[in-house]
């Protein structure tokens, strides 16, 4: 396995929709393990194959349950919590309710924001063997998928922000280098 290296926004990789996967060969799952094993390295809970460069609609989840997080409740453990996923060719098929998180992205070092979301998704993918399956997403599951999802289609957070929050996003993303506060480290 190797760790891939993460592409940082502005690049035109993050701003293009990946291709589906035809091929469900040795290549893919390597592929898919340094995917795995970059997101770790990184301390990501989600990874999109165009942050590494690669325009595969391929991601990876992995999202660690913490007992708890600084300056939060208790929080619940879920079925998806400390689960091993990846998706190859996801489609989110229904989605319901809404849910706003402070979200963080490998590709934005030090950007946090609200970006509002659905609180509950639907999705049908395929795994690294080209099996297919259903998952029922909630809380920060459908988040993470929401968020990865859009990476694929070539979507970035920013784009998912009011004019004003993307401004001073850039903004912040100009001064990069600046100490910036945030009380969440949760990077997808
Ligand atoms: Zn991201």
């Amino acid at each position: 396995m190797a760790v891939l290296d993460v592409v940082l926004w502005p690049a035109p990789v993050l701003e293009t929709r990946a291709s589906e996967v035809s091929e469900f060969n040795a290549g893919l799952r390597q592929f898919v393990a340094n995917m795995h094993e970059t997101m770790h390295a990184a301390g990501g809970i989600g990874l999109a194959a165009n942050q590494v460069g690669d325009l595969r609609r391929v991601i990876t989840i992995e999202i660690p349950w913490s007992e708890a997080r600084d300056g939060e409740e208790l929080e619940a453990k879920e079925w998806w919590h400390n689960k091993t996923f990846t998706f190859v060719n996801p489609v989110i098929t229904k989605k319901a309710g809404k849910f706003k998180f402070q979200e963080g992205c490998l590709s934005f070092p030090d950007l946090f924001e609200f970006v509002d979301r659905a609180a509950e998704v639907w999705v049908s993918a395929k795994d690294e063997h080209g099996k297919p399956f259903e998952l029922h997403a909630n809380g920060l599951l459908a988040v993470c998928l929401q968020h990865e999802i859009d990476h694929i289609d070539g979507i970035v957070f920013i784009d998912r922000m009011s004019r004003l929050k993307a401004n001073m996003a850039r903004k912040k993303l100009a001064r990069r280098g600046a100490p910036i506060t945030t009380t969440d480290p949760v990077k997808a």
